[in-house]
C-alpha cells in the first residue's frame, strides 16, 4: 500500500518496513557495541512500543532490564501551568544507567522533560536512543546518542506513530501528503 487515508488526510510511504528493519538492526548494534553497563531501558510510550519490542530483542548487553512509562499533563492545583509528570516508573533509578527509546525527537521539549525527571531521580548515566529525529524542529541541545534516521519537519504516522490515535498499526511509516498541517 503506497498510501493511507485516515480521517480524510492522505499519507504516502516514506520508510518501507524494510528501510525500519535495517534502522533497528543498526541502532541495536550500536546500544551492543557501547559501554554501557547493566542498562534499563525505558521506553516512552505510546509511540515507542514497536521500536521497543524490535530493538529489545536483538540487545545483548547483560543484565539489560526494561519499563515503560508514558507522559502525563495535568493540571496543577495550586498553580495553572500544566505540569508533565511520569507515570509507571516504579523502579530505584538510583546511580542506574539508563536507555531512553523514543519514537521521534521533534522539537526536543518531551525528552528534556524526561530528562530532567530521570535526574530528579538520580541516575547515574542516560543515553537516548530514537528511532528518528527531526533536526529542522529541534530547539534543544542535548546530545542524541543513537539517531535511526533524521527526516524533514514532516507529520508521520505508520509503524507505532498515531494520527489521533490511528495508524500505528501500519507496518512502513507514512508521511503526510502534499505538507498539510495536521
Ligand atoms: P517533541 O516534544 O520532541 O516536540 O515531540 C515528541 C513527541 O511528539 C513524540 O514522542 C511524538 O509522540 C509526537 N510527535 C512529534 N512529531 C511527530 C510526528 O511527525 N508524528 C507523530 N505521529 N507524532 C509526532
Ligand atoms: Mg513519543
Amino acid at each position: 500500500m503506497n498510501q493511507a487515508t485516515i480521517n480524510n488526510k492522505i499519507f504516502e510511504i516514506f520508510i518501507r518496513d524494510k528501510e525500519i528493519s535495517d534502522i533497528v538492526n543498526q541502532i541495536s548494534s550500536q546500544i551492543n557495541k557501547s559501554d554501557i553497563k547493566d542498562p534499563l531501558f525505558i521506553s516512552i510510550l505510546n509511540g515507542s512500543f514497536l521500536f521497543t519490542a524490535d530493538i529489545f530483542r536483538k540487545i545483548t548487553i547483560p543484565n539489560s532490564e526494561i519499563t515503560f512509562v508514558k507522559l502525563s499533563s495535568y493540571n496543577g492545583t495550586e498553580t495553572t501551568g500544566k505540569v508533565n509528570t511520569i507515570i509507571g516508573l516504579e523502579h530505584d533509578l538510583s546511580n542506574r544507567n539508563v536507555i531512553i527509546l523514543e519514537d521521534i525527537i521533534d522539537t526536543g521539549i518531551t525528552l528534556e522533560k524526561v530528562i530532567q525527571i530521570l535526574k530528579e531521580k538520580n541516575v547515574a548515566e542516560i543515553k537516548i536512543a530514537t528511532l528518528l529525529f527531526k533536526p529542522e524542529a529541534y530547539q534543544k541541545s542535548i546530545p542524541i546518542d543513537f539517531i535511526g534516521k533524521e527526516i524533514p519537519n514532516d507529520f508521520v504516522i505508520g509503524y507505532g506513530l498515531d494520527y489521533n490515535e490511528y495508524g500505528r498499526n501500519l507496518p512502513h511509516i507514512y508521511k503526510l501528503k502534499n505538507k498539510e498541517k495536521c
